[in-house]
């Protein structure tokens, strides 16, 4: 059995990804029409809190939304990316190392860009510099 990746195979990922991409726009559309609406709902409350509870909690609401949304349009990116790799015949294809990525891998995470071994490094650089 060769490494090479079948085109059978390949196209069922592309289509996983084009689903995923259809679902993140969506989910991310409704999350910024829910934003828009919260903060039109504050605008006509105008600049004087009369609730502070109720501004803090708004608050809350607002940045949960943001991390929401920042991490939606990541994996967004990560998809586009991907699909743009079928053109140039690179999907599946470490990043890092030039390594085929793992199948397995990319059946679980189809945008995949790296392979699990260099995915751990990379992790593990990010994190050390958060700490
Ligand atoms: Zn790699």
């Amino acid at each position: 059995m060769s490494r090479a990746l079948d085109p059978a195979w390949l196209e069922v990922m592309r289509q996983r990804l084009l689903e995923h991409q259809a679902q993140l726009e969506r989910q991310l559309s409704d999350l910024r029409s829910v934003v828009q609406a919260e903060s039109q709902y504050q605008d006509e409350e105008g600049p004087v809190a009369n609730h502070p509870a109720d501004e803090a909690s708004d608050l809350l609401a607002a940045e949960v939304d943001t991390t929401i949304s920042r991490a939606l349009e990541d994996e967004l990116n990560a998809v586009k990316t991907a699909l743009k790799r079928f053109d140039s015949g690179s999907y599946g294809i470490c990043v890092d190392c030039g390594q085929p990525i793992e199948r397995e891998r990319l059946e679980a995470i189809p945008w995949a860009l790296r392979c699990v071994r260099d995915q751990q490094k990379l992790d593990a650089a990010r994190s050390r510099r958060r700490a």
